[in-house]
């Protein structure tokens, strides 16, 4: 397939590349998640993740930024995604680096990340920063978000299974009174939400999450493929988004460097899903959230 969208990769400034471990002093879930020494983590120039998407038929990578703890951090992320959004416009979408803890720090990172043509918020991380569903500055970024139109990525985590680095422990249930309190945000849950597709399954529960999607970044490390066709079941074909979270290694036994083709061949092979549903997941439900989003789709 060509053209297809993948919604969740993550785009490392070159200097936190070549100096990762004074990156991961410097922020201890970044050491943590990141440790050179035992980490799946990959890192990509823009042009080398162009070459790779290109012989895998992806059209645009859309960058999520990171959960930083420290907003200067946040800030410098942002900066390098700005780059590259402005030197590849057709290849490139970004998501702000935020930590909802800052406040209006946060808010103000935001509206400039708007300005500057991001499409998104996210991913953000509740248990990697600290703060839950509920917290005020979190709920500021959500208000900022709505009004910016902006999409937002949050990191789920499953609340059942082994515990792993970067397993969220946030309690589903506060998706569902996120969705409530802002039904008009487009809220992408990442990780195929941790499990929440099932409760859709309950009428009053799918109505409120009518513009809640799922993505299925790293969904290789958890799941088998066979949960392409499952969830599109449970939810539909309309409210999944592919997404990889290259340049992850998501098959570590198989797979020596990042790239796109394994996890496309393994949906192919695997995933169960028709021409119809794959057209959806794979491009057009990507593409229509991207077009209605952020300064662009505001100012029109
Ligand atoms: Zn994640």
């Amino acid at each position: 397939m060509r053209g297809i969208i993948d919604i969740h990769t993550h785009m490392f400034p070159p200097d936190v590349i070549n100096n990762q471990e004074k990156y991961c002093r410097l922020d201890p879930y970044f050491g943590l998640l990141c440790n050179p020494k035992s980490t799946l983590q990959r890192y990509a120039t823009a042009e080398e993740a162009i070459a790779l998407a290109d012989e895998a038929g992806i059209e645009k990578i859309v960058m999520q930024g990171w959960y930083w703890l420290d907003h200067g951090l946040c800030r410098h992320h942002n900066d390098y995604m700005m780059e590259i959004i402005k030197k590849y416009p057709d290849r490139f979408e970004a998501f702000a680096s935020i930590n909802p803890k800052t406040g209006w720090q946060a808010v103000w990172e935001i509206e400039r990340c708007y300005l500057n043509g991001f499409i998104g918020i996210g991913e953000m991380g509740p248990g990697g920063q600290g703060w839950e569903l509920n917290h005020h500055g979190f709920r500021l970024a959500m208000e900022t978000a709505d009004a910016c139109k902006m999409l937002v990525n949050i990191h789920v985590g499953e609340p059942v299974g082994r515990i792993y680095p970067g397993k969220d422990p946030t309690p589903l249930d506060g998706f569902y009174e996120l969705a409530k309190e802002f039904p008009n945000l487009k809220l992408i849950l990442a990780h195929w939400g941790g499990g929440l597709p099932y409760f859709e399954l309950w009428p009053d529960i799918k109505k409120v999450m009518k513009n809640v999607y799922y993505d299925t970044a790293a969904s290789p490390l958890l799941y088998g493929g066979r949960i392409f066709s499952c969830v599109t079941r449970l939810v539909g074909p309309e409210k999944i988004l592919f997404g990889s979270d290259f340049p992850l290694l998501i098959y570590p036994g198989r797979q020596k460097e990042a790239g796109f083709t394994m996890f496309l061949e393994d949906i192919k092979a695997t995933g169960e899903l028709s021409p119809e549903e794959e057209q959806l997941i794979m491009r057009n439900n990507s593409l229509k959230l991207i077009a209605q989003a952020g300064f662009r789709a505001t100012v029109d």
